[in-house]
């Protein structure tokens, strides 16, 4: 499982709040994913983020 921010992200933080192993803010406001599967440990709250973005910016890819 892996994860993408697209260009609906409104910068809120919410995301890298929740699981910063996966996600931060980029210089521009806005949320990354880092690159590559999601470990094990780290795909529940990493779920979390992405169910709970306020703008549905988080796809699963
Ligand atoms: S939770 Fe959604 S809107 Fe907020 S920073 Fe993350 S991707 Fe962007």
């Amino acid at each position: 499982m892996r994860y993408f921010v697209n260009d609906s992200c409104i910068g809120c933080g919410m995301c890298a709040g929740t699981c910063p192993e996966i996600f931060s803010m980029t210089d521009e406001g806005v949320a990354k994913a880092k690159d590559g599967d999601v470990p094990a440990e780290l795909e529940d709250s990493a779920l979390r983020a992405c169910e709970e973005c306020p703008v549905g910016a988080i796809e699963e890819v």
